[in-house]
Order: structure tokens, then C-alpha cells, then sequence
């Protein structure tokens, strides 16, 4: 409560503006639109309102296996898709990059120029086997790739999947979640207009444990790749298993360490940490969310944090000056703050925020907590919510081990200016992403994924594909030995 003391609560929010027209709502299959075969449907809501934005067409499991057997008819041996060319392939994903460019979604075309540049560079080697045989590998596609995605960063986690599956000759069936299948759909109609073959990109929305679960546990799907909570990655791995032992990668949550030496620029290292921490509203499995500051900077650290979380402008998604949106629901919303009243209870000191925006839906104020223990929820769970964590260390050791000491092991931060302690402590991190004097610079190029709990398999850059290939060995006897 002291946090509310010291700071009032930001001035009435700008009115939102008016809802863009959405053209497509349904289930696509077969480059189709097709109601759910139930006739069910689930509504859309605008978080920053509450006001339903229209009602989607509910694929259930016997929709998933339409999906299925369309994407499996598209990447059957002499289909169109499979006898294209690599290089034409990659100007179909480059010609889709072009529409996307047009719609100005910015944001997921640099994935894809990126990978429709591999398609023609996905190769095998020669091996030098004893005897009178010649070994070469192929990298062949897996097949049908299954994807379910969460709704945190919804186009971004479709390209993701998508380009990488169609870069290595894929096809695709792919369940956006149930509070963002609007984007994922208006991409379809593009894939569509870019003339991929029918049922090479299938799209089913629909809910987790009807849909999502159809997917996970489906006999006729080779792959799945899902980004989501730790929880249901379990399930998804569970369910592949007991099914056909399809391949599964995943990219699941994270509690993720920056440490902010002494000597570090600190004005810099407060702005990358509190954007780490809010960008998106804390819903990012790269969240900033436990950050350890040297005991000789703290107080400063802490000082200059709250003053710039003060500039936070809180407001509708849709106005170009708004800085910090809605949780996505109400489920998050109160998940968010439990683990908020959680750390004032465990005595945390809460710096700023705290609370929910008075009379605003789902909108939470930035908060701060500073003197933040590891043994406090709020240091050790994963609240995916504009949550910033402020703790003291000591000597550089023991702030490793701190790091460390979490089932979850996705990224990590270091800020400092001496490289030395930089690439020693990068080396030390028990993460699949250490960024140094920088955050949350995700690119193409750069494999993504998680260590212990936070996931299976790398998505990105060329670590990528090898999830999305088989490779197959051919030996072959010749009648004599080569001559050389
Ligand atoms: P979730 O894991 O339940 O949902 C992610 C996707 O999985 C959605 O498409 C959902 O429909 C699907 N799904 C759910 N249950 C399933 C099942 N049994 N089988 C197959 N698919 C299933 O995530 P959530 O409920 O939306 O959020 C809960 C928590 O997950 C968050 O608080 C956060 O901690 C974490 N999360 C992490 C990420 C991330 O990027 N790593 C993204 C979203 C949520």
C-alpha cells in the first residue's frame, strides 16, 4: 500500500478508437473457409474494453482432422507442393512477405525473407564410408506440422511457426489461441492471395483441450511445435508420446535473471531492464522478471526505475501514444494480481503500482517492487504481468548461483562494461539467450529457445531447421571400387 502513498494513480484514460472491420472469422482448410462441423462458435473480446469484437468459427477434433488430411493430400509425393522447386518456393514465401508488407504487419517479415532465403540451401553432405559405397544425406520435410500458439504476441508466433515448417517443404496445420484467432486468420486469406497450394497452411481455431489436444495427439501428424505454459507443454509431450511419438518442440515460460553490475551505464540498464519488464504488459515468456542489482547502485537502480515507470502512459492499444495496454483477460488479470498481493505480503517493498486501474477492465498500473527475496512467490513464479522485481547482490558468484536457481532457464541479461566479466558471466548462465548491455533483441537469425523447463528444441535461425527436417541417409554398392 505504501507504493499508492507515494504514487497517485495516472490521470482518465483516452477513449479507444473505432474497431477495424474483420473479414474473416471461419476455419481454414484447403485454401476454404468453412463453418465448424459442430456449428459451434466462440466470441472474440477486445480486452481494452470488454466489448465482444465478433464470433469465431469453434474447430473442434473432427475439424482438426479435415485440416489433417488436407495438409497430408498437399505434401503427398507428387503434389504440387512437393514437386515445387526450392527456389521457387522460396519466391512464393517471398511473394507472401511482399503482401504482408503491404498490410503493414512489419513485425513478422523479416522472419520470413529469412527463411525463404533457405529454402534452396537446405542441403546433406558425402559421407566417406569404407569400401565400395557412396553415403550422402537429403533433408527431407517431416511432413504435417502441427503448431498451437498462445495469444501474447499472436502474429509473431504464427510466422515463427509457419516459415520455417514451408521453408523445408512442410505443411501446415495451426490453432491460434482462443483469445486472438483474428490475425492468424487474416493471414490466411494472404497466404491464400500469395497462391500456396491449397492445404499447405490449414488454420483451426479453436480451444486447447478440444482443438489443441486433436493436434497434440493426432496419429497422422509428424511434428509438433507449441509456445505456451510450462504446464501444457507437459500435456503436449505427454499426449505425443502416447500417440505416435511424433516430434515435439516447445517453448514454454520463463523467470528470467538480468544482473546489473556497478559498472554498468546505468541509465541504459534501467530503461532495457523496465522495458524487458513491461513490454507487453510483462506478458512475454522473456518477461525481465527477477533483476539483481549490485549492492553499490541499488538505491540509484531503484530510484531511476520508478521515476521512468511514473512516464508509463497507460491507455487504449489502438492510440499511437499509449505505452502500456490490458492483460489479455480476466484470467490473467487476477493471476496477476494474486502474485502482486502475494509479494506485499511476504514483505516486499512495492515501489509503485500495485493495483488495477480504477474503473478500466483489465488495465494493471506498472508496478515496482523493490527488496525483493528469492524465496518469495513473486521471485520464483512466472506472473506474466507488468511485474518489476528489484533484488540486492554482493559478489558476482553468488549472483550467478541466484540466477540459476530456477526450474525455468529461457534468457538472461548482463549489464556491464567489462568484458571479462561479460563472457563470464554469459558462459556461467543457465539460459538459452544471454543478451549483454541489451534486451528482449530477438532476430531471425539468432536460435531462440530454453534450457531445463523452458522448452525442448530451438526456434530461428538455422538451429531451426533441423526441427522442421529428416534427414535420410542413401548408401549406395557400386559394382567396383572408384578408381582414384
Ligand atoms: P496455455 O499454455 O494454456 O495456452 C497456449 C496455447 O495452448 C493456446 O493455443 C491454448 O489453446 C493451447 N492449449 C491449452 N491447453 C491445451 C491442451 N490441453 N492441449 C493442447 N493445447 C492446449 O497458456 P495460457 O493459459 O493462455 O496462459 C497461462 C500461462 O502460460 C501464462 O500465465 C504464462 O505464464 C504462460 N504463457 C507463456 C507463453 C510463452 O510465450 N511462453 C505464452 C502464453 C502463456
Amino acid at each position: 500500500e505504501n507504493g499508492l502513498a507515494r504514487n497517485a494513480c495516472p490521470p482518465p484514460l483516452p477513449q479507444p478508437v473505432k474497431i477495424p472491420e474483420i473479414k474473416h472469422t471461419k476455419i481454414f482448410i484447403n485454401n476454404e473457409w468453412h463453418t465448424s462441423i459442430k456449428g459451434k462458435k466462440f466470441p472474440t473480446i477486445n480486452p481494452a474494453t470488454g466489448v465482444k469484437i465478433c464470433d469465431v468459427e469453434e474447430a473442434d477434433k473432427a475439424d482438426v482432422d479435415e485440416a489433417v488430411r488436407a495438409a497430408r493430400a498437399a505434401g503427398q509425393r507428387g503434389s504440387e507442393w512437393r514437386l515445387m522447386d526450392a527456389s521457387s518456393r522460396g519466391r512464393l514465401l517471398h511473394r507472401l512477405a511482399d503482401l504482408l508488407e503491404r498490410e503493414r504487419l512489419n513485425r513478422i517479415i523479416k522472419t520470413l525473407r529469412y527463411y525463404a532465403g533457405w529454402t534452396d540451401k537446405i542441403h546433406g553432405k558425402t559421407m566417406p564410408v569404407d569400401e565400395n559405397f557412396v553415403c550422402f544425406t537429403k533433408h527431407e520435410p517431416v511432413g504435417v506440422c502441427g503448431a498451437i500458439i498462445p495469444w501474447n504476441f499472436p502474429l509473431l508466433m504464427f510466422m515463427w511457426k509457419i516459415a520455417p515448417a514451408l521453408a523445408c517443404g512442410n505443411t501446415v496445420v495451426i490453432k491460434p489461441a482462443e483469445q486472438t484467432p483474428l490475425t492468424a486468420l487474416h493471414v490466411g486469406a494472404i497466404i491464400k492471395e500469395a497462391g500456396f497450394p491449397p492445404g499447405v497452411v490449414n488454420i483451426v481455431p479453436g480451444f486447447g483441450p478440444t482443438a489443441g489436444a486433436a493436434i497434440a495427439s493426432h496419429m497422422n501428424i509428424d511434428k509438433v511445435a507449441f509456445t505456451g505454459s510450462t504446464e501444457v507443454g507437459q500435456l503436449i509431450k505427454a499426449a505425443a508420446a502416447k500417440s505416435n511419438l511424433k516430434r515435439v518442440t516447445l517453448e514454454l515460460g520463463g523467470k528470467n535473471p538480468c544482473i546489473v553490475f556497478a559498472d554498468s551505464d546505468l541509465q541504459s540498464a534501467v530503461e532495457e531492464t523496465q522495458k524487458g519488464a513491461f513490454f507487453n504488459q510483462g506478458q512475454a515468456c522473456t518477461a525481465a522478471s527477477r533483476i539483481y542489482v549490485e549492492e553499490p547502485v541499488y538505491d540509484e537502480f531503484v530510484r531511476l526505475s520508478v521515476e521512468r515507470a511514473k512516464n508509463i502512459v497507460i491507455g487504449d492499444p489502438l492510440e499511437p501514444r499509449t505505452s502500456h495496454g490490458p492483460q489479455i483477460d480476466q484470467h490473467q488479470f487476477d493471476k496477476i494480481l494474486e502474485l502482486v498481493d502475494s509479494g506485499k505480503k511476504e514483505g516486499a517493498m512495492l515501489e509503485c503500482g500495485g493495483c488495477a486501474v480504477e474503473d478500466r477492465g483489465l488495465f494493471i498500473h506498472p508496478t515496482i517492487f523493490s527488496d525483493v527475496k528469492d524465496h518469495m512467490r513473486i521471485a520464483k513464479e512466472e506472473i506474466f504481468g507488468p511485474v518489476q522485481c528489484i533484488m540486492k547482490f554482493k559478489t558476482q558468484e553468488e549472483v550467478i548461483n541466484r540466477a540459476n536457481s530456477s526450474h525455468y532457464g529461457l534468457t538472461a541479461a548482463v549489464f556491464t562494461r567489462d568484458i571479462h566479466r561479460a563472457m563470464s558471466v554469459s558462459a556461467a548462465m543457465e539460459a538459452g539467450t544471454v543478451w549483454v548491455n541489451c534486451y528482449n533483441a530477438l532476430h531471425a537469425q539468432a536460435p531462440f529457445g530454453g534450457y531445463k523447463m523452458s522448452g525442448n528444441g530451438r526456434e530461428l535461425g538455422e538451429y531451426a531447421l533441423a526441427e522442421y527436417t529428416e534427414v535420410k541417409a542413401i548408401t549406395m554398392k557400386l559394382s567396383e571400387q572408384l578408381t582414384l
